[in-house]
């Protein structure tokens, strides 16, 4: 298979648009779970790049558990997060979950995030693998070291090998966390293919203060880069506050996670 290792022995790097990922460094990702106006994603960009993230995160179509929760600014989104992006100089990864919208990601994002409940959108894995963008690929609910595999397969037959994978957590048993972040799930993703390893601490706990162990065990683990959710103003988010870090608590993680990466 073309994720395998066995086809590709090397570690693939990713390359977004001249931020290496897989190179042995550890990229952060760090923005809202979903743009919610100029003002406020401005300011996430700023506190992102202050705490030496190289990309921007934010949802425009967001795929809401609730049809009556928010559901994202869509094209409006992808703009002032894109004009927030270029002030900082932070590429940007955002969510697609419908092949109609893929042109107008395309042209605003860096990565093309695709969400825990389309790891198995065949026909969307399709269409994103053909756009030959950088693809962030999350982990399933559900979803199996094998069926994560075969999701990247899809793309990877497009002739794309800009594959991410993130760990984002999975549903247990357990439900004092939002979900299990999968540890074990990066060295076998890393033993098992090529391509490099995001951990997704934010989702994969559900709970902010549980954010900066979680990261600095996925930098232990081998990860590549985490994907973390940071809000100017986490009490009042329009989504995923209990799991964003504010500006303070989001510096003192970065400073944290440095130490670990150093001694890596
Ligand atoms: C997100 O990144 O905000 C998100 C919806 O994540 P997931 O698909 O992992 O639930
Ligand atoms: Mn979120």
């Amino acid at each position: 298979k073309l994720t395998s290792r066995e086809f590709h022995p090397q570690d693939t790097v990713v390359d977004v648009d001249g931020v290496k990922i897989g190179d042995g460094s550890f990229v952060t990702m760090a923005g809202p779970c979903s743009v919610e106006g100029e003002e406020q994603i401005m300011e996430a960009a700023r506190m992102a790049h202050a705490g030496g993230a190289k990309i921007l995160r934010g949802g425009a179509y967001k795929p809401r558990t609730s049809p009556y929760a928010f559901q994202g600014l869509g094209e409006t989104g992808l703009k002032i997060m894109r004009a927030a992006a270029d002030a900082y100089e932070l590429k940007v990864i955002t969510e697609v979950m419908d092949e109609a919208h893929i042109d107008v990601v395309a042209e605003y994002a860096d990565i093309i995030q695709i969400g825990a409940r389309n790891m198995q959108n065949f026909r969307l894995l399709e269409a994103v693998g053909k756009t030959g963008k950088p693809i962030g690929l999350k982990r399933g609910i559900s979803g199996t070291i094998e069926e994560w595999l075969n999701a990247a397969e899809y793309i990877a037959v497009q002739q794309n090998s800009n594959i991410l994978f993130i760990e984002r957590g999975i549903r247990t048993y357990e439900r004092a966390t939002r979900n299990t972040l999968d540890l074990s799930a990066v060295p076998l993703m890393k033993k098992l293919s090529h391509f490099p390893v995001i951990v997704d601490p934010s989702h994969g706990t559900g709970i902010w203060d549980l954010v900066s162990p979680m990261a600095r065990a996925g930098v232990a683990s081998g990860a590549d880069g985490m994907i973390v959710e940071i809000h100017p103003d986490p009490l009042n988010a329009w989504s995923d506050g209990d799991q964003s870090l504010n500006e303070k608590n989001y510096l003192q993680m970065m400073k944290e996670v440095e130490v670990l990466v150093e001694a890596m």
